[in-house]
């Protein structure tokens, strides 16, 4: 499908700060319509660039938010991104700590579907369950993991998600080759078995960079590279994230680290895999291969490296989430977002 004008004439609600304002539900500027959310990622890309291209420019220059609860039921996530003043969210579909889950409501889909519009979601997609280990050294979790990625992979198809992060998994010990046979037999085995099942277009599979700790694949480069091209055959990429990447020894803090890493990362496995972005400083040093998220500016990574990439034009149009710490009130990601809205360069809105 081709992307059509959208109803992008809209004015800017309520303005908190001159780069970021709110739109209210009738002012959104959204057609549900017209929305196509699946593996065709051109018009993904189109879709969002069109968005920043329109009437709405200047409204939300990125697609900003973070990872939100579903508790209550998938359809309650978009009021929480709206009220942390997010255009885009991550969730979890189902239960993070529980294999089995309930299946999807048809009237919670059209309710989920119909707060996305209401509440100016213009990109939400999913995280898979942490339990998930498609390369577990034990054969009975392996094979439940396999499952329950097909499970998640038929539920994002039902919400109609165009995209699934999915952790590569540790391998017990059995050591980094073994691990990526699994991850690739396991992924080709779900998203068959979810194929099957006949939900709708099946989202992108977006495999998350890791710190390194433990026995984790996914680290280096050279891994992710890998199982992307023995996976060739499937819509597959990259989810970044920035506490990970960081801790897995591959520097952000300043333009010549920044760069130096983003060429590493595009001559091994091509910049053009990232489609989403996890923005979370890290609590670890450089090279410490601990997975210890802190919040914006407070960690190791520090302000300059978010400043970078929130401004940089190659990702202008990729969605990017905060998975930093949370409080008991959303106080601590409303001040997390503030602090990189503030980071964009007025500017590169309109690059
Ligand atoms: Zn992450
Ligand atoms: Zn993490």
């Amino acid at each position: 499908m081709t992307p059509t004008a959208r109803s992008c004439n809209v004015a800017a609600g309520k303005v908190l700060c001159p780069r970021v304002a709110v739109l209210r539900s009738s002012q959104l500027p959204l057609r549900r319509r017209d929305r196509r959310w699946a593996v065709d990622t051109d018009w993904i890309e189109s879709y969002t660039l069109d968005l920043r291209r329109g009437d709405g420019v200047g409204v939300f220059m990125r697609l900003l938010g973070a990872h939100v609860s579903i508790a209550g039921g998938v359809e309650k996530a978009p009021e929480r991104g709206h009220e942390l003043i997010c255009n885009t969210i991550q969730i979890f579909t189902k239960s993070n700590v529980q294999w089995a889950a309930k299946p999807l409501a048809a009237r919670q889909k059209a309710g989920f579907l119909s707060n996305l519009d209401r509440f100016g979601i213009q990109m939400a997609f999913a995280h898979a369950c942490y339990l998930i280990n498609l390369c577990s050294a034990d054969a009975a979790i392996r094979k439940r993991s396999w499952r329950g990625l097909a499970t998640e992979v038929e539920r994002c198809a039902f919400l109609e998600l165009p995209y699934l992060v999915v952790h590569p998994g540790s391998h017990g010990g059995q050591g980094e080759q073994v691990a990526i046979e699994a991850i690739v037999q396991g992924t080709l085995w779900a998203v068959e078995k979810a194929a099957r099942m006949k939900a709708g277009n099946l989202p992108m599979l977006l495999f998350e960079t890791t710190a390194g700790q433990g026995n984790g694949v996914g680290w280096r480069l050279e891994q992710l590279a890998e199982i992307l091209t023995r996976l060739k055959t499937l819509p597959v990429g990259i989810c970044l994230d920035t506490c990970h990447i960081f801790a897995a020894g591959y520097d952000l803090r300043e333009r010549h680290a920044y760069e130096r890493t983003l060429a590493d990362f595009d001559r091994c496995v091509g910049l053009d895999r990232i489609r989403v972005f996890h923005l979370n400083d890290s609590l670890g040093e450089l090279d410490s291969r601990r997975d210890r998220h802190a919040h914006i500016g407070r960690g190791k990574i520090g302000l300059e490296g978010f400043r970078l990439l929130l401004n940089d034009p190659r990702f202008a149009d990729r969605p990017m989430v905060i998975e930093t710490p949370k409080g008991r009130t959303a106080s601590l990601d409303v001040a997390n977002l503030r602090r990189l809205r503030r980071l964009i360069a007025p500017s590169s809105a309109t690059e």
